[in-house]
């Protein structure tokens, strides 16, 4: 794939070669008929190590249904994981049960083609509000730093690649930094060759990418405020994310994600979903991606405010689950999807006139 390709979203980072497939549940197409590549010993090593990235997470919040013994201990032996798998098979139903209480849509509910390669289970990408928080997941950890690209949003851009992500999407084209440590760390003369970056007058502002760039929220949120307070609103932040705007809107949301929320112009959100892949759509990978703009959203929820359609009590983005479906998150103006797959039309359009002359 081209680099230009790999740099055009990071949810669109779907197209890969499905090395991972052999190492997690759920992911393969054949769901969860055939595990007995899982027994092998590297393969069975590796996915240990995989889940334990996430296992540290629900460590962290206390909160993994499925038992901390098991999931993600380097150590499990063949026994519990087998034991692990086949307790999957009720995940389906926990994912209703979850659907139900906590009134979130479930992304790969009844279908494990959502699922990607080591989601131990059913909630695992699906976080509550507040479950994952990125100022203790963070590592700091920067995978790329990309200079004067015109792939990640409007204009010439400096983008940021920060490290890990616990979304775990089927066929993401990042899975190589899920890991929160991968990279190198962030650190003040990054964050000052970054910021000068942004001097140059052809420069329209700075991307986050990822990995997750609202579970790295301290080296962001330092950069995008020196961003604003050095260049105001004449260059411009993007961001990707596997959260939702509804998500990010929950009551119970940790503030750091709220606070970068409020820093970033326009936010691409939502997991890669495979299956709604398209190539036709501008800075994303699948269809129930978004491109959001955040002033124009936060605008109407004010507006919404005025005229009573949210509670004044409620914090900064902090709409009420009730009420947030009355707010909707703003569509960028700007967004022009492909109405053609160009490579095919091109194509065509030669085919169409060799051998006309
Ligand atoms: S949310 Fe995470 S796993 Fe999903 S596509 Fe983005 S980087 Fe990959």
């Amino acid at each position: 794939m081209a680099d230009e390709d790999l740099r055009r979203t990071h949810a669109d980072f779907g197209s890969g070669d499905g090395d991972n497939k052999a190492i997690g549940h759920t992911a393969s197409e054949d769901g969860h008929a055939d595990q007995s590549h899982l027994f092998d010993q590297k393969k069975r090593d590796e996915y240990a190590q995989m889940e334990g990235v996430n296992q540290d997470a629900f460590r962290r919040t206390g909160d993994n249904p499925n038992g901390s013994q098991v999931i993600g201990n380097p150590k499990a032996t063949a026994a519990q994981i087998s034991a692990r798998f086949q307790q999957s098979e009720t995940d389906t139903t926990i994912s209703e049960q979850a659907a139900k209480r906590y009134g979130h849509h479930d992304f790969a509910a009844k279908n494990s083609e959502y699922r990607g390669p080591s989601i131990p289970y059913m909630l695992s990408n699906n976080p509550k509000a507040g479950q994952w928080d990125g100022r203790k997941l963070t590592r700091n950890m920067i995978a790329a730093y990309k200079r004067f690209v015109v792939t990640d949003g409007e204009g010439i851009r400096n983008s940021i690649y920060v490290s890990g992500c616990m979304f775990r999407c089927k066929e993401c084209w990042n899975a190589s930094i899920w890991d929160f440590g991968t990279g190198h760390p962030y650190t003040q003369a990054f964050e000052d060759a970054v910021i000068k970056d942004l001097e140059p007058d052809y420069v329209e502002g700075l991307t986050f990418l990822g990995g997750e760039p609202f579970l790295n929220t301290p080296a962001l949120l330092k950069i995008a405020h020196r961003a604003r307070a050095k260049f105001g609103d004449t260059r411009n932040i993007w961001s990707w994310t596997g959260y939702t705007w509804e998500e990010l809107m929950r009551p119970g949301t940790t503030p750091d994600k709220l606070e970068l929320l409020g820093l970033i112009d326009i936010l691409v959100d939502g997991r890669f979903i495979a299956s709604q892949k398209s190539n036709l759509l501008q800075f994303r990978g699948s269809k129930n991606q978004r491109v959001i703009d955040v002033p124009a959203s936060i605008a109407a929820r004010k507006k919404a405010l005025a005229d009573g359609l949210v509670r004044p009590g409620d914090a900064f983005c902090g709409i009420a689950a009730e009420d947030s479906a009355k707010v909707k998150p703003v569509i960028w103006s700007g967004l022009h999807d492909q109405t053609l797959f160009i490579p095919e039309q091109n194509l065509k359009d030669r085919a169409a006139g060799e051998g006309t002359y």
